[in-house]
């Protein structure tokens, strides 16, 4: 404990929850006198198109949450608007600050900010010190036997299992220290409207998945009409669950669920390893003629392909900001294969919609599906639409939820045709890497 009246801050950032946070542990175990601080970074707000964003809406509604009950323990949450570096300089010109926590966070974006204010709190003698909480293992801690990372899922997953302990997965009970937060009067939080946004049509998906749906989770996480999938992406996305939880009960409950955990920490040592998200990870892929057809890109994103699974989805994904991880594949297939529309514009549309927006799972998806990617489907396996429709939503069920029109003369007839499109996709594709071979061997002959 800090004997002088020394503030901790403990720096909130994706990890918004007091129970089991590794970061906020640490400050009240460790340090004591814990003053909680919430940025409203303007560096990432002022790129959001859309002012009526359900991630800014559930970021604040989080907040009003965490509020009420640091101040039902004698506490309060700072929420600043601004950029990190400026907000920062305000703060330690008002608080005697002497250490400061977060939880690590490794999107290229973050990193660059951390190393900012690491260097203004350096420079002012102030510790910055930083934890592992949002995943089980990060960076290069799980990497070949070389020392080189795992570009391929299974033998990843392998490794990762080969090295996991549960201990690894012990909570770190942060609740429990309640008393070590700062005591104050609580400060005022600003509006939505006063950051810059309105409040929208959000509904939180549920914070508890049962042990029933885990149990089965390997028999119903393919069926889009079904809730059997644990929806815990967007509470892992803003860390308003532990994964830590999610993983001892993986661990008791199903396999399977554990897998899917691993894929989320594949994904993002890829992005730590390969910071480089804009471009294909397998360049050939960027030889590929793709299609610039605005007309087509609009009618994939407003769901009227004429495709019923895809349709469904889009639509699910404007209406709600989430889509089912089956019908998530099958659309990105369609827009990269059968309309040979550029992976990076259904990236960005995934990334403005998506409550549970993850830059490395969004970036590995879609590079996945078209076929550039880590772990790649060949680019020749086309998914064809009907056929997974038939297969996963036989009774038309989650089609009739979102396209209630199907069937009718209204609904669209498909604006291409499986077969033909497919032929298309297949020739262009071997064409755009064909002449990529003949251009990588035509340089090395300089
Ligand atoms: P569950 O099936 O219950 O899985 C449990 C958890 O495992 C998920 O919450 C998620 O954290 C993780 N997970 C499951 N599948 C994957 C996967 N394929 N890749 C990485 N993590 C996974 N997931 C995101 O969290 N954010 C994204 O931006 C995102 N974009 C995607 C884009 C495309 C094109 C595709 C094909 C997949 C994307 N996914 C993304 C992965 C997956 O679709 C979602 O994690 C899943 O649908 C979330 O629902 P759930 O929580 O019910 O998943």
């Amino acid at each position: 404990m800090n004997g002088a009246r020394g503030i901790t801050v403990h720096w909130f950032r994706r990890d918004l929850r007091l129970e089991d946070n590794h970061g906020l542990f640490r400050a009240l175990s460790e340090h004591g006198n814990v003053q909680p601080l919430f940025i409203f970074d303007t560096g990432i707000l002022d790129k959001l198109e859309d002012r009526a964003d359900r991630r800014v809406d559930l970021i604040h509604r989080t907040l009003e949450d965490l509020q009420r009950r640091l101040v039902e323990r004698g506490s309060t949450l700072l929420v600043a608007h601004g950029s990190p570096v400026e907000v920062w300089k305000t703060l330690l010109d008002r608080y005697p600050i002497t250490a400061v926590t977060a939880n690590h966070d490794h999107e290229p974006y973050a990193q660059a900010r951390d190393k900012a204010v690491g260097e203004l709190l350096a420079g002012r003698g102030i510790p910055f010190r930083t934890f592992k909480d949002i995943s089980i293992f990060e960076r290069n801690e799980v990497v070949k036997d070389d020392g080189g990372p795992y570009t391929v899922y299974t033998p990843y997953m392998r490794k990762w299992k080969s090295l996991f302990h549960p201990s690894m997965a012990q909570a770190y009970p942060s609740e429990k220290h309640a008393e070590a937060f700062r005591r104050s009067d609580p400060e005022p939080m600003p509006s939505l409207q006063q950051i810059g946004f309105q409040p929208t049509d959000l509904v939180v998906p549920p914070m508890e998945v049962s042990d029933e749906l885990l149990r089965h989770y390997e028999r119903t996480r393919d069926l889009p009409a079904v809730a059997g999938t644990s929806r815990m992406s967007t509470h892992l996305r803003f860390g308003t669950v532990s994964v830590r939880a999610l993983v001892r009960r993986s661990l008791e409950l199903s396999p399977k669920y554990l897998n899917e955990l691993i894929w989320r920490e594949f994904f993002m040592q890829v992005l730590w390893h390969f910071p480089h998200p804009e471009k294909a990870f397998k360049p050939a892929y960027d030889r590929i003629a793709w299609r610039h057809d605005e007309q087509d890109l609009a009618r994939w994103t407003a769901g009227l392909t004429g495709y019923p699974l895809v349709d469904a989805g889009m639509r699910e994904l404007s209406a709600t900001g989430l889509m089912h991880n089956r019908v998530r594949m099958v659309v990105a297939s369609f827009l990269t294969k059968h309309l040979l529309i550029d992976w990076r514009m259904g990236e960005a549309w995934f990334a403005a919609k998506l409550l549970d927006f993850e830059l490395s799972s969004n970036n590995g998806g879609w590079q996945w599906a078209s076929g550039s990617g880590c772990d790649a489907a060949p680019y020749f396996r086309v998914f064809n639409p009907t056929l997974q429709l038939q297969r996963f939503d036989p009774a038309l069920t989650y089609v009739k939820r979102w396209v209630p029109e199907h069937g009718t003369v209204n609904y669209p007839r498909p604006m291409v045709v499986h077969e033909t499109a497919r032929a298309r996709a297949l020739a262009t594709f071997k064409e755009g890497l064909e002449r990529s071979t003949v251009t990588a061997a035509q340089q090395r002959m300089f």
